[in-house]
């Protein structure tokens, strides 16, 4: 994963290391690199700008010219900054609630269903918590017998409702059986679009404003680059959400959109979806994740 930027990042400061001595200019030009690099994997242009530009100020300020190891010194001031950038400590979730309620939001296909299967199975396996997972998408019939067969899979209990078309309902119906049979967690599943658009976003606005959930997650596909950017934008303008699920981080994706959504949203990313089965799940580490990036 990240073998785009992880090479080019690498390559750059192979350059930097290859030097004997090292200048201002090769700084600058070594900067240049990591830019490109960055830019090359959907980092939003701002950001890298930004990123490098901080470095460069802290290389100039912690004597990295004269330094004994220039290289070394550099690296760590890139990997300390792009730790910085995706987050800096490892944040969690609130589950102070009795209830706690969970809600999930995000596109069609970003896999809102398949992460709130593996947060359930987290929870209850991890956590010692009993969870219960809220069927609320309305349109699709399929997406409610997807949750039913999650559920089994992991031995979690799922509410559906599959004749009521108001999702606002259902969730405060999930959540009224959770208190009445002890349940500590409720994970709301949710509709999605292809697309963000208005009736979605008033539909999980108006769940959000009835339910007031503990802990709003938003789930994004990392493999769609700078349009999940965008779309965290466009649902956190709405929900004001409290965290990012990055998924498909198993796959041929780009580091992009793990660096540039916490930057844009100022919002942590807190777990990853590493594969399709339940327990593909890991809390994100943002400096686990700069080390993969830097390679
Ligand atoms: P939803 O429409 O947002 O509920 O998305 P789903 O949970 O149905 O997921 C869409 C597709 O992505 C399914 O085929 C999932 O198996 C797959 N998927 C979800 N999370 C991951 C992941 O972390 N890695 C991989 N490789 N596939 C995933």
């Amino acid at each position: 994963m990240f073998d785009n930027l992880s090479e080019k990042l690498d390559k750059a400061l192979h350059v930097l290391k290859g030097h004997g001595q090292i200048t201002e200019i090769n700084v600058a030009e070594t900067l240049k690199e990591v830019r490109r690099a960055l830019l090359d994997a959907d980092v939003n242009f701002k950001i890298a700008k930004e990123f490098t530009n901080t470095v460069k100020e802290k290389a100039l300020g912690q004597d990295v010219l004269t330094s004994l190891q220039p290289g070394q010194l550099m690296v760590k001031l890139v990997k300390d900054e792009l730790t910085q950038l995706m987050g800096g400590d490892v944040e969690g979730i609130n589950l102070s609630g009795a209830p706690s309620i969970i809600l999930m939001s995000g596109l069609q296909g970003s896999g809102k269903t398949t992460f709130s299967g593996k947060l359930a199975n987290f929870l209850q396996t991890k956590k010692s918590k009993k969870a219960l997972l809220v069927a609320c998408d309305v349109y699709r019939p399929a997406a409610i017998d997807q949750l039913h067969v999650v559920g089994e899979q992991i031995g979690v209990e799922v509410f559906s409702d599959r004749g009521n078309t108001d999702p606002v309902a259902i969730s405060k119906a999930g959540i009224a059986h959770a208190k009445a049979n002890g349940f500590n967690v409720v994970i709301i599943d949710t509709a999605g679009r292809l697309a963000v658009d208005e009736q979605m976003m008033n539909e999980i606005a108006n769940i959000h404003k009835a339910i007031e959930p503990q802990e709003t997650l938003f789930v994004v596909d990392s493999m769609t680059g700078q349009d999940a950017v965008n779309t965290a934008k466009a649902f956190n303008d709405v929900l004001n959400f409290d965290g990012v699920i990055l998924t498909k981080l198993d796959g041929d994706t780009r580091g992009g959109a793990a660096i540039s959504i916490k930057s844009v949203v100022n919002k942590p990313i807190k777990f990853i979806g590493t594969g399709e089965k339940m327990d593909a799940i890991d809390v994100f580490y943002p400096s686990r994740m700069a080390d993969r990036i830097l390679g």
